[in-house]
């Protein structure tokens, strides 16, 4: 960290957006996701071939065994707060399908304990939240139910178990350097997360796992992979790969997320009429008059319209190109680039919306493992 320079928090239990991913970077000691590492990675998604993913954690290790067709898994976990998710979420979904389609063990949990200690949300409303949305939704955006392994945390007696081993291994100091806070719940709801993670190769046998998060929850992450070397003599953990993705901005163009400013970010799923309205007002990189525009062309690096072209909508690298090129020429002007954009997201959400009943139908044929 260069002199002078604050240190960055990061909270996984806080609605933050990064300024700096650099920094971030440089202070976490991550590794950068540069043009060598995408080399490497068989049929990158839109995520990686745009550096939307811009760094990791170990990454090579399950290339290697991608490569060399020997076991990895993949997880992430559910937190079933409301039935509603947002493109943060979409983004870890299709990572995880990635993964998934690569060949990799898949786990999908729902953190209903993890929900109870961090946000007062009863296993009841979890659970129902969980078969009526979560995993429909996340069925809905690609993932393979059948090749998944679906789990609740309060149902899994060996994350309980692991749980409780793992506990004498982290001091409070420990924690407090990773979090930055020490509270009964966020213990809990940590060493929640460390024993999932873990917990494939608990059941089963030592593996490289990945897996797809915000860099927001790095935290997580980093305490796990702490655990799993201390625990190695015993359990032979292999610590887990990361890959981290960048936050979808919020529309009025600003860090900060705030769920008290419901118009400045998109859910899923959301109304026609509210997608039109919040995108309608998002901020871009347009010039004050149409005469400038058209004389110096936008600014898609700072548009927030072109970030939701780039990270969600436009599937096609040829596609995405013309719009930034027309963009910087002047060719193009932010009303007809809303437009675009707003026509783009409503098919998507319907299609979302359809594909999330169709997926409803298939719950209750799942297996949960206990
Ligand atoms: Fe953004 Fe499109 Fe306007 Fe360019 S023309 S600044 S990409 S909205």
């Amino acid at each position: 960290m260069a002199k002078g320079e604050s240190k960055v928090f990061i909270d996984p239990w806080g609605a933050i957006l990064i300024e700096d991913y650099i920094r971030v970077i440089n202070q976490f000691g991550l590794e950068p996701f540069t043009d060598e590492t995408l080399k490497k990675i068989p049929n990158p998604n839109r995520l990686m071939r745009r550096k939307i993913i811009f760094c990791h954690r170990d990454l090579n290790i399950i290339l290697d065994a991608m490569k060399s067709k020997k076991p990895f898994y993949a997880l992430t976990g559910i937190m079933p707060s409301a039935q509603k998710i947002h493109f943060g979420t979409k983004m870890v979904v299709e990572n995880l399908k990635y993964f998934q389609d690569q060949g990799a063990i898949t786990y999908l949990l729902v953190a209903d304990l993890e929900a109870a200690s961090t946000r007062g949300i009863s296993l009841k409303e979890s659970r129902k939240n969980a078969l009526e949305f979560h995993i429909p939704a996340y069925i809905a955006l690609g993932i393979d139910p059948e090749k998944t392994t679906f789990y609740f945390q309060s149902e899994n007696k060996d994350v309980m178990r692991l749980m409780c081993i793992l506990s004498n291994k982290v001091t409070e100091s420990e924690f407090r350097a990773i979090y930055g806070s020490v509270s009964p719940g966020k213990v809990i709801a940590a060493l929640l997360d460390v024993s999932d993670i873990l917990f494939p190769q608990f059941r089963g046998k030592p593996m490289p796992g990945v897996i797809p998060v915000g860099i927001d929850q790095d935290p997580h992450i980093r305490l796990t992979r702490d655990l799993a070397r201390k625990t190695k003599r015993v359990f032979g953990f292999v610590p887990p790969a990361a890959v981290y993705h960048k936050f979808t901005p919020s529309l009025d163009g600003s860090f900060k997320m705030s769920k008290s400013k419901p118009e400045t970010y998109i859910e899923l799923p959301e109304e026609p009429e509210s997608i039109s309205r919040k995108l309608w007002n998002a901020f871009t990189g347009g010039r004050e008059t149409l005469e400038k525009q058209k004389r110096l062309g936008g600014v898609p690096e700072k548009c927030v319209i072109f970030e939701f072209f780039k990270q969600h909508l436009i599937e096609k690298d040829e596609e995405l190109d013309k719009i930034y090129f027309e963009c910087k020429s002047g060719a193009l002007i932010c009303g007809d680039c809303k437009h675009h954009a707003i026509e783009l997201m409503s098919k998507f959400m319907s299609e979302f919306n359809r594909k999330l009943e169709k997926a409803r139908d298939l719950i209750p044929s799942l297996n949960f493992i206990k």
